[in-house]
């Protein structure tokens, strides 16, 4: 923690989740190349020399046993309560493609994932408060998607590529984003079941587009004082499914497609700058206006914000060298 004028510079929690082996993704049957040790400690096996491992260690390290619930209640949970206070938060899943982002974030019916339950919990708290405290809480949501550095709103799919502005209080918003109040988890449910399936059959359309962008929910919780009616805090709550983190250049990608890793990279890769200096607790520029994701992130990432980055990576050797580069910008993040 290092002070920036008054404020304080919150550093961000860095948790890693190993999703289980599974067969149908290691044809060639070589097994795991990474392996939890405990509750903060992985290993890699090395590649330079196969006898031998790298070891890591995190803020967090949830291994392939550890259930969504688990992942809610130590990474996430303890955020939200910031959020109905009026500060800012935000939760990240990064890692490569097939690693267990959307698993994270989402979820599926039989096992849900971050959003969901943080949306319920919301819901939980704040009624909960209304009984005795003297404030009347409104939530309302947003969904969009960062795509080759465009904004799109996932609830106006019509919408075109939307402006990022900041307001003399320093807070980020988007003119012209939908933004909806919701007073139950069933009312989130409705508008962000039908958005999030656009974007999964948009995917398929488009080449596994989900890989390449970024989806940002946006869970805003404003209160009003009972007793001073013009006394009014908001608190903002972003849940981003990160595109993939795999080096696309690697892969033989050509042009459309070279054009869209380029641009994922650079929100991905000044995100991880914005990270790093966060981190550093030193007073450098925080580089957040070099890409769209991290100018809209500015007032949530950082400052007085809550943030918990999620690095999911997948234990086949498939996978090894885009794990490798995951844990190193995860333990480089933790370390400074
Ligand atoms: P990503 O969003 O990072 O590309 P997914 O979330 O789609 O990755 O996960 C890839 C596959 O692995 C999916 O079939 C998903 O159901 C499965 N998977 C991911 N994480 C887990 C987990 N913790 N437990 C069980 N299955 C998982
Ligand atoms: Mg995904």
């Amino acid at each position: 923690v290092s002070s920036d004028g008054n404020k304080k510079i919150s550093r961000v929690r860095v948790a890693v989740r190993l999703r289980p082996y599974l067969d149908k993704e290691d044809e060639k049957g070589e097994g795991p190349c990474v392996r939890g040790l405990d509750k903060q400690n992985l290993e890699i096996v090395n590649w330079r020399n196969a006898t031998e491992t790298v070891k890591y260690h995190f803020d967090a390290f949830h291994g392939e046993k550890t259930t969504q619930q688990e992942v809610f209640l130590s990474s996430v949970k303890p955020v939200l309560s910031h959020v109905l206070n009026g500060q800012n938060a935000s939760v990240f899943a990064y890692g490569p493609t097939g690693a267990g982002k959307t698993h994270t974030m989402l979820g599926s019916a039989e096992k849900p994932g971050v959003i969901p339950r943080a949306v319920r919990e919301v819901f939980n708290l704040v009624h909960a408060k209304d009984a005795e405290e003297g404030w009347d809480y409104s939530i309302s949501m947003s969904y969009l998607e960062i795509y080759n550095e465009k904004v799109l709103d996932l609830l106006s799919p019509s919408s075109q590529d939307l402006p990022i502005r900041q307001d003399k209080d320093k807070n980020i918003f988007i003119p012209g984003l939908t933004n909806v109040t919701i007073s139950s988890f069933s009312d989130f449910d409705t508008h962000f079941v039908p958005a999030s399936l656009n974007r999964t059959t948009a995917s398929t359309k488009l080449n596994q587009r989900s890989s390449r962008s970024h989806a940002i929910l946006l869970i805003k919780v404003v209160r009003t004082s009972r007793v001073l009616p013009h006394r009014q805090q908001t608190g903002k709550l972003y849940l981003v499914d990160l595109a993939g983190s795999e080096d696309n250049r690697r892969t033989g990608n050509q042009g459309i497609r070279l054009k869209e890793s380029g641009a994922i990279n650079l929100s991905l890769f000044t995100l991880s700058k914005v990270v790093d200096s966060l981190n550093s607790g030193a007073s450098v520029r925080v580089p957040y206006r070099d890409s769209k994701l991290t100018r809209l992130l500015q007032d949530s990432l950082g400052g007085s914000a809550h943030s918990v980055m999620i690095t999911n990576i997948a234990p086949e050797y498939k996978y090894y060298f885009d794990t490798f580069s995951a844990l190193n910008f995860a333990a480089k993040s933790k370390m400074i």
